[in-house]
């Protein structure tokens, strides 16, 4: 069996990982859990986005777990060493880099939410006496950088004499960085007792040299890398698009419709992901369906007979439940969250480009994940073309394009005779060309809502991109604006013009850098959907489904991300309106404005 608690671990560890939408436990993960859980030190070659974070951190949790480690509440007093205020961790992981400290600390306090155990990172470049404060109260895992954990250690408020368990994360890469001394201080600081484990991913000489050294008949795994045939994914145009988490629905969107896919398969991490994106896609009009391990097996039958058939164009799914497939005609691979491993992401592509046809696989990379594309591109020996978003220009020009298609189609299909009759009768009032122009506004109003062009620029993200941005290069036709009117009606149909005028929205230029989250009190229980939020909050407060980011439905409320200037005049609009039937309770998500 395939499954985390099938591993041995704790249901509250199985608990916390299940809600992160895990389905299954990735490869490392797999062989790394039970070495650990049996007390094995581990040496372990695996290189970013391998899911090795979990890999380590549930059993070290697990472990401090059965040993009954109570780290919250008052201090207790240290045993052993009594002149010492600070009580003694028990967990440790080193990491190279303070990001890195960062985002170790922040899946381990994930993954122990359901225990009561407590993480500290300690990172530099941050205040001391924070991070005092947090030893103080008492941290049963320390994530720390080697620098900073000395520090620690020489001023006293780092106890590691009752440390349990260590990981060297990223060992490589603290050896790159010149922190041999510093582990080696560190290591002679913690009991022999304890259980160590290293990963890298790499096993240079001197990787071997420190795991001999401070591990105990260290058990050895290996991620595999997959034997691919060569060339397999040579007729696959990889691009990348570096777009910061609160853009990423909105860039998402603007992907989309540069690209207009005939038919794509969009893959996330977590199954809850998916919800969410499918959710998001079908109220902006796509024929997007959902796929993931959580299905019934009927359901997902249903879903792949919609996908073959072409009744939904666009598949929402997991890694493990479009595992097997075989689809042929994908003409676009998405990586919503650029996949775990970089033999997923090969696998993800593969499925697009086959039959000797031309694929596109697309990732939209968060900026601190910028290393894992490197590792792909080593994996792939192909360079990935990281492309800025296509720009309104590039929009408009794609429109232009597309028209310019229809209408050569159209007089070749002749068949004109009785329209230009009437376009004869025209020309005696207005310009030939102005009719012609008039008619193709008109044209675009109806496929694309009011005529107007896009008007936001997604800005950059802030951290400049490793790799430096090479122009996009156009593909596939225009299609419908990731906007409201693709939200309210079937996709492929005019729109209706709306009698009702809504509320003004705010004028001006509208930052999308700067979100807001909005609370509203009705959610699964009354049955609504994402359409229903979109619909109130265009409809009453004037406002384009363009500007409204990502939309989460829980049961009792449901949250939608707004452009933070947008946020009180949304708020008063929807407090006087109605979402199926209830008068609405609006506001701001604490933490989130
Ligand atoms: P890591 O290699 O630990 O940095 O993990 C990379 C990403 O994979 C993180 O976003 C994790 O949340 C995610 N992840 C880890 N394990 C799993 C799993 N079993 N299923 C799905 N996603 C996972």
């Amino acid at each position: 069996m395939n499954t985390f608690a099938s591993l041995g671990l704790a249901p509250a560890l199985v608990s916390a990982v299940n809600a992160l939408g895990y389905e299954e436990p990735t490869p490392i993960q797999k062989e790394a859990i039970p070495v650990l859980l049996s007390g094995r030190d581990l040496v372990g070659q695996a290189g970013t986005g391998t899911g090795k974070t979990a890999a380590f951190a549930l059993p070290m949790l697990e472990r401090l777990m059965k040993s009954g480690a109570k780290a919250k509440g008052p201090i207790t007093p240290n045993l052993k060493s009594p002149a010492k205020r600070f009580p003694a961790v028990l967990g440790m992981v080193l990491v190279p880099t303070r990001e890195l400290a960062m985002q170790v600390a922040e899946a381990v306090q994930k993954y122990s939410k359901g225990t009561n155990l407590t993480v500290v990172p300690l990172y530099g470049g941050a205040p001391m006496d924070q991070q005092i404060r947090g030893l103080m109260r008492g941290a049963s895992v320390v994530v720390a950088t080697p620098g900073r954990a000395l520090d620690h250690m020489r001023r006293q408020t780092l106890d590691l004499t009752e440390l349990q368990v260590l990981v060297l994360d990223e060992a490589d890469e603290m050896l790159d960085m010149g922190f041999a001394e510093d582990l080696e201080a560190i290591l002679s600081e913690t009991p022999a007792t304890r259980q160590t484990a290293l990963f890298a991913a790499t096993m240079a000489p001197r990787i071997a040299s420190i795991a001999n050294k401070h591990l105990k008949q260290p058990e050895r795994i290996t991620i595999a890398r997959e034997k691919r045939a060569p060339g397999k994914v040579a007729r696959v145009r990889q691009v990348a698009y570096i777009v910061s988490k609160h853009q990423k629905m909105e860039a998402f969107g603007r992907i989309l419709e540069f690209e207009n896919p005939k038919s794509a398969i969009v893959f996330c991490r977590t199954r809850i992901e998916v919800d969410e994106l499918n959710d998001t896609l079908k109220a902006h009009g796509y024929g997007a369906q959902a796929l993931h391990g959580g299905m019934e097996q009927k359901q997902r039958d249903r879903v792949m007979n919609m996908f073959r058939t072409g009744k939904a164009d666009m598949l929402v799914a997991t890694d493990v439940a479009a595992r097997g497939l075989d689809i042929e005609h994908v003409s676009h691979v998405f990586n919503y969250d650029v996949p775990n491993a970089p033999e997923v992401y090969v696998h993800r592509i593969g499925r697009t480009g086959r039959m000797g046809r031309e694929g596109i696989a697309i990732s939209i990379v968060d900026p601190r994940e910028r290393r894992l594309l490197r590792s792909i591109e080593n994996l792939t020996k192909q360079a990935i073309e990281v492309a800025p978003l296509p720009t309104v220009s590039d929009l408009r020009a794609k429109r232009l394009e597309a028209t310019r298609t229809a209408l050569t189609d159209r007089i070749a299909a002749g068949d004109l005779d009785g329209v230009k009759v009437f376009v004869k009768s025209l020309s005696q009032d207005f310009d030939v060309a102005d009719i012609a122009a008039a008619a193709i506004a008109m044209l675009h109003e109806a496929s694309h809502g009011d005529g107007t062009e896009p008007e936001a620029e997604i800005p950059a993200p802030s951290a400049a991109p490793a790799y430096a941005p090479r122009p996009a290069r156009n593909a596939g036709a225009g299609r419908e604006r990731f906007d409201e009117r693709a939200r309210e009606r079937p996709r492929g149909r005019p729109r209706e013009h709306s009698p009702k005028r809504p509320a003004a929205a705010p004028a001006g230029d509208i930052d999308m850098s700067r979100i807001t989250v909005l609370r509203i009190g009705v959610g699964k229980k009354a049955a609504v959907r994402p359409g229903d939020l979109v619909g109130a909050i265009t409809g009453e407060a004037g406002i384009q489904s363009k500007y409204l980011g990502a939309i989460k439905i829980a049961h009792e409320h449901s949250l939608v991300e707004v452009p933070q200037q947008m946020a009180e005049h949304i708020m008063e609009s929807l407090r006087k309106t109605t979402i199926r039937g209830k008068a609405v309770d609006v506001r701001i998500e604490p933490g989130n404005e």
